[in-house]
């Protein structure tokens, strides 16, 4: 049987997600040359965080944007250092065109031993 320790500061602080010092979030590069600007990636990242300077909210709802083209994509960044980006690649992977890749990978320090640092991973309880 694993046993993790956990001092009371874990059970109890609350991870900043903002913070670079406690966790470091994703950074994407995107290849212009390859990029068509379908919008595919900015529609369907799960934590919302693709932007264009182009692209409007109605674009995306609509499907639809000026001249077919949605922008360059770009990550959200919430403070320096930090973006909303978990580096779950579906963006990467949906991409038609390659035309993203990962710099940096979500890591949340730490946050999460359970899933990050057992050095034992489990399989959930069968019934
Ligand atoms: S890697 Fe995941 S979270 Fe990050 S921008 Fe792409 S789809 Fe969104
Ligand atoms: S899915 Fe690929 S080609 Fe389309 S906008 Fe995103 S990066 Fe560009």
């Amino acid at each position: 049987m694993i046993t993790a320790k956990y001092s009371l500061l874990d059970r109890i602080m609350i991870p900043d997600y903002d913070s670079p010092s406690q966790m470091q979030t994703g950074e994407l590069d995107f290849h212009p040359e390859r990029c068509t600007e379908c919008g595919i990636c900015v529609s369907l990242c799960p934590g919302g965080c693709l932007l264009t300077d182009t692209t409007t909210k109605t674009d995306l709802l609509s499907g639809k944007a000026r001249g077919g083209k949605y922008g360059l994509p770009r990550v959200v960044t919430t403070k320096a250092g930090a973006t909303l980006c978990i580096a779950c690649f579906d963006c990467g992977a949906a991409c038609p065109h390659g035309a993203i890749s990962i710099r940096n990978n979500f890591n949340p320090g730490g946050h999460f031993k359970r899933i990050t640092q057992t050095s034992n991973v489990r399989y959930p309880k069968q019934y």
